[in-house]
Formats: C-alpha cells, sequence, structure tokens
C-alpha cells in the first residue's frame, strides 16, 4: 500500500535537483578559474611587453649614451694628450663595457630579421668607432712623442694584446707632431667618425621601430583576447548569480514554504498536505498515515475506556464523567439506578455464562427503551444507572411504564434465558446531577427491594407517601 503510494508521487526531487545545482555551479566555477587563470596570463604578456620595449628604450639609450662618452673621452684626450681620458676610455672599453652590454641586450630581443639587420648595423658601426678612435689617440700620443702602448700599460688595467700589438702604419710614422695630432682631431671630428655615430644612432633608432611594432602588436592581441577573457568571466559570474539564485528559490518554494505549512498542519493536528518536494511529499503520505492509524487507535482506546466490554453501554468510569458533565451543566434531568433482582441465584442456577447473557440482555432493553439522548451505563456487577435528560417530574409515570414494559420482557423470555426482574430508583433535579441525586435514587431503590423488588420508585414519590402517612 505504502509502496503503491510511494509510486504515485509526483515532485522533484530535491536531492536530485540538488546533484544537479552543485555540478552545474562546478562546472562554472572551473570555466571562472579556468578565465581567470587566461585573464591573468594575458594580462602578464601586456605588463610584459610594455617592459620589455622601456628595457629596450633604456639599453637604446645608453648605447647613444656610452657612444657619446666615448667620443668625448677620445676628443678631449686629442686635445688635451691626458691620460685621464686615456683612462676613462679604455676603462669603459675594458672594463664597464656599457655601450657593449647595452647591445647585447638589445640583441637579445627577438624582433625579427629586419631589427636584427640594424641592431647588427649598429654593432658594427660601434666596432669600427672603436678602431678610428683608437687610432686617433694613437695618433694623438705619438704627437706627444709617446707610444700609445707603453702610456696604456702605466694604467691599472689588462691591456690585450690585439690592443698591445697596434702599430701605426708606416705612412704616418713620417708624420711631424703637429701633423700627427691634425690628424688625430680630424679623424674624431671628421664626417666620418661623424658619419659612424650617425650609423650607429639610425640603427638603434630603426631597430627600436621595429622592436616598438612588434611590441604594439603583442600588446593590441593580449588587449583582444584580456578584454574576450574579462567578458567571458563577466557572463560566467552571471550565470552563476542566475544559479544562486534559482536555488535560494528552490529552497524556499520546495523546503521552506513546506515546512512552514507541516508546522501549522501539526499545530493544528491535522493530515499534511501534499505540497512541495519529493521528499516532502513522501513524509506527508507517511505522516498522513500514521496520523489516520493513531486517530483510529485513539477512537478504539477511547471507545474501550468508556464502554463496558461486556454490555457495550457506557462502563463506570465514563458515568462518573457524564455525572461531572452534568454537575456543570444545570439542566432538569431524572437519574435511574437499577440493580437485577436476586441476581446471584441466576449465576448459581445456570451458571456465570447465562448470568452474562441476562446482563446483556438487560443493557439492551435499557438502550431500546430510551430516548438516543439519554445515557444507559453499567455501573456495577448487576446494577445500571440511566441519566434521562430534559425531563421533569411530570414524566414519571411515563418512566415507570417503561420500567413495566422492560420487567414484562424480563419475565416472559422467549430466548430461553431464565426469568429476571429489575428493582429500579430514580429521582428528578432541576439543576443538573446534584450532590445527593445519586443517594436519592439509591434509596428510592432500596424502598423497591425492601417492598418485594421488580418495580420502579421515585425519591420524589417517596416524600408525598411520607408526607401523606404522616
Ligand atoms: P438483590 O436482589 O438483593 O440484588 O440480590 P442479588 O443476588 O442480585 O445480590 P447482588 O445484587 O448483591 O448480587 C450481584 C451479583 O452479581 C454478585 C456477583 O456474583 C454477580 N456479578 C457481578 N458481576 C458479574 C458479571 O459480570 N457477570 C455475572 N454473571 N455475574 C456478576
Ligand atoms: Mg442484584
Amino acid at each position: 500500500m505504502e509502496e503503491n503510494n510511494t509510486k504515485s508521487i509526483k515532485g522533484i526531487k530535491i536531492r536530485s535537483l540538488n546533484l544537479l545545482m552543485i555540478f552545474l555551479a562546478c562546472i562554472l566555477y572551473l570555466l571562472l578559474i579556468y578565465a581567470t587563470f587566461y585573464a591573468s596570463h594575458y594580462f602578464s604578456t601586456l605588463v610584459s611587453a610594455t617592459e620589455q620595449f622601456v628595457t629596450c628604450e633604456h639599453n637604446a639609450d645608453l648605447v647613444q649614451e656610452y657612444s657619446d662618452y666615448l667620443t668625448e673621452q677620445t676628443r678631449l684626450y686629442t686635445l688635451t694628450k691626458d691620460p685621464e681620458y686615456l683612462e676613462a676610455y679604455f676603462r669603459e672599453i675594458l672594463i664597464d663595457q656599457h655601450r657593449e652590454h647595452a647591445l647585447e641586450a638589445l640583441s637579445s630581443h627577438h624582433a625579427g630579421d629586419e631589427a636584427f639587420v640594424h641592431l647588427q648595423g649598429a654593432l658594427d658601426a660601434s666596432n669600427g668607432l672603436i678602431e678610428q678612435e683608437v687610432y686617433a689617440m694613437m695618433l694623438s700620443a705619438a704627437s706627444s712623442g709617446y707610444d700609445l702602448k707603453e702610456l696604456l700599460l702605466k694604467l691599472p688595467l689588462d691591456i690585450p694584446p690585439e690592443i698591445q700589438n697596434m702599430e701605426l702604419p708606416a705612412q704616418d710614422l713620417n708624420l711631424t707632431s703637429k701633423e700627427l695630432s691634425d690628424k688625430a682631431r680630424e679623424i674624431v671630428f671628421g664626417a666620418s667618425y661623424q658619419e659612424s655615430k650617425l650609423m650607429i644612432e639610425t640603427n638603434i633608432t630603426y631597430f627600436l621601430t621595429h622592436i616598438l611594432d612588434t611590441h604594439k602588436k603583442l600588446q593590441s592581441d593580449s588587449t583582444q583576447d584580456l578584454k574576450k577573457t574579462l567578458t567571458r568571466q563577466q557572463i560566467l559570474i552571471s550565470v552563476l548569480f542566475v544559479e544562486n539564485v534559482l536555488t535560494f528559490i528552490m529552497i524556499i518554494q520546495l523546503i521552506v514554504k513546506p515546512l512552514q505549512i507541516y508546522v501549522s498542519n501539526i499545530k493544528d493536528e491535522k493530515k499534511l498536505e501534499i505540497i512541495g518536494s519529493y521528499e516532502f511529499k513522501y513524509l506527508a503520505l507517511t505522516y498522513n498515515s500514521i496520523y489516520e492509524l493513531n486517530v483510529a487507535n485513539e477512537a478504539t482506546l477511547r471507545y474501550q475506556a468508556e464502554h463496558d466490554p461486556l454490555t457495550g453501554i457506557i462502563n463506570r468510569g465514563a458515568f462518573e464523567h457524564l455525572k461531572q458533565f452534568f454537575q456543570s451543566n444545570p439542566k432538569p434531568l431524572a437519574f435511574l439506578i437499577i440493580d437485577v433482582d436476586k441476581f446471584k441465584l441466576i449465576n448459581d442456577g445456570y451458571g456465570h455464562e447465562i448470568g452474562d447473557m441476562v446482563l446483556k440482555k438487560v443493557a439492551k432493553l435499557l438502550e431500546e427503551s430510551f430516548r438516543a439522548t439519554d445515557y444507559p451505563a453499567r455501573i456495577g456487577g448487576d446494577e445500571f444507572a440511566v441519566v434521562i435528560t430534559d425531563v421533569t417530574l411530570s414524566l414519571s409515570k411515563q418512566i415507570q411504564n417503561k420500567i413495566i414494559s422492560m420487567n414484562e420482557v424480563l419475565m416472559n423470555p422467549t430466548d430461553g434465558l431464565p426469568k429476571v426482574s429489575l428493582s429500579v430508583g430514580g429521582a428528578f433535579s432541576e439543576n443538573g446531577f446534584t450532590e445527593d441525586l445519586y443517594q436519592k435514587a439509591d434509596s428510592a431503590l432500596y424502598d423497591v427491594k425492601e417492598h418485594g423488588r421488580c418495580g420502579c420508585r421515585f425519591y420524589e414519590d417517596m416524600e408525598n407517601q411520607t408526607v401523606e402517612n404522616s
């Protein structure tokens, strides 16, 4: 039965939906991490492209700066013959090598073959310049009567053999001091020297232009990629937001709302509404079947607690509650106590089982003889009571007639049971079940028993009789 109910439940399963949402969220988060990784990659490329260009520009400046520095030292030496400039020149050429290092750094940038040709051109021009400068300085030294090699060996520098072995060409050996000096100046201030310098500058400028183009393209590509990735990130974040909102709506619709309704149903002691997700519908069906079972059990237990198992009419306990009810409801009523006459003899003569059947017969007769609004009860072994509602003393005769009829039935059995009779004592009240009502009915019953049994008497009649007799 329960299995059938379960099969017929239609609804979204929170578990499945939850798994789907988690799966979706995981996919979205992974895509977001992927997009973030690429965004940072494109950003790094962009930054590195900019940094590389700045470094190139700096190195190009260094090449220019130190090329000018060497020119300056050479020119100063040729003008002053001061070995200080000689030392400064060769220190830069042999130890510091700012210009060479800057050129090397530039050559490490792969900016294409054309750019490399310009860089090579700058390098060649730079080497050509050194040759011209050293030659000019040799001429200058010779004009003062010195050999450049000797001057260099006095300096705290390691002079490489190729410089040490440099000799002035034969035609220069015949020149006068002035001619040597003029020739040296002509070299470093001359057009050819200036051309070589310009060659370096032009080549470096071309090289930089190529580098700039390459980096501009790299920057533009990275910027485009970065933009695309950021747009993807925005879309993913929006989808994640929608997914979260859907999850909240799902929690409210499928969990929170049903829970609120169920709490109110349980407080009102009602069955649960079949709403919400599959799990809640299943819970409601299970709860409802247990609820129905409990209601049925409770009804059975209440019936058993209130009714006499032998006769089926209300028992002593329920009768006590009834008394309390009519004590607090001051309406006119009559109360009867009914006792089976000489019942012990029935038990003794016919057996306990027959005795039980007689008791059942009496209870049935009581139920049939009184109205549905009256309350017959078994309050002892062979003792019964009836609370008759909405009745006054004027109806005592009719009640007595009912008892007479019942006794007639009992005294003339057609069902094979032994003859029995009932003694009945009654009392009336205008104000519900008053405290002395039971006592009054009991004394009327006692009176009936005293006067031969099988009859019905009301306490009020006894009182009247007493007044009459006196
Ligand atoms: P009286 O006319 O004075 O009432 O005489 P009695 O023999 O009926 O005396 P009493 O009312 O005191 O006796 C009640 C008897 O009912 C005593 C007991 O054995 C018997 N009895 C009590 N409960 C049951 C029952 O459930 N079934 C049967 N068969 N007998 C019961
Ligand atoms: Mg009796």
